[in-house]
């Protein structure tokens, strides 16, 4: 007989961390940190668009941008990944400015749109914790929340994968983890 498993314990079996660099991950979709403009940027989104090749910026031109806490899908090109999920984090301004719902909203829609386009594995990066400034325990834990709560409601969604650049994103999501 098997052991029943608490829908917790399923969750956190679908949640890995790694440290590593996002470009390589063989998923369904990496998400971006994208800018609102979608034209590429510097930190993860100049990575992505480097490895990914000219065609993804051509279909982002395509898409009219998109706002901060939303998310929008293209194809992956010559990564190993096969969608982009490009999601506009907030910028950090001290965090009285909407930037924590801001930031829950980009895990939301970016897993949300996974789900709609029948994704299973999802890798994230730790969205607005470089260029845009967001203390990166608070964002952590805004990112762990977002997802267990996604996950405890859509089966559907197989694995997410954190992908922490540099040990210190990576011990932080453990911890946040209770690894
Ligand atoms: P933002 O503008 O949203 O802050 P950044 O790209 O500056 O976005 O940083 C977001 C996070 O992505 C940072 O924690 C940064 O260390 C990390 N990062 C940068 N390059 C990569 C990469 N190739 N793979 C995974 N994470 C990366």
């Amino acid at each position: 007989m098997t052991t029943p498993q608490t829908s917790d314990t399923n969750v956190d079996a679908r949640i890995e961390v790694i440290q590593g660099d996002i470009t390589e991950q063989d998923v369904d979709a990496i998400v971006n940190a994208a800018n609102s403009s979608l034209l590429g940027g510097g930190g993860v989104d100049g990575a992505i668009h480097r490895a990914a090749g000219r065609q993804l910026l051509e279909e982002c031109r395509t898409l009219g941008g998109c706002p901060t806490g939303e998310a929008k899908i293209t194809r992956g090109y010559h990564l190993p990944a096969r969608h982009v999920i490009h999601t506009v984090g907030p910028v950090w301004r001290g965090g009285e400015h909407g930037e924590a719902e801001l930031l829950a909203n980009c895990y939301r829609n970016s897993l949300a749109l996974a789900a709609q386009h029948g994704l299973r594995t999802v890798a994230f990066p730790a969205i607005s914790t470089g260029i845009y400034g967001y203390p990166l325990d608070e964002a952590t834990a805004i990112a762990v929340r977002e997802t267990r709560a996604f996950l405890a409601t859509h089966p559907d969604i197989e694995h997410v994968t954190f992908i922490c650049f540099g040990p210190h994103a990576y011990q932080t999501y453990l911890r946040a983890l209770g690894r």
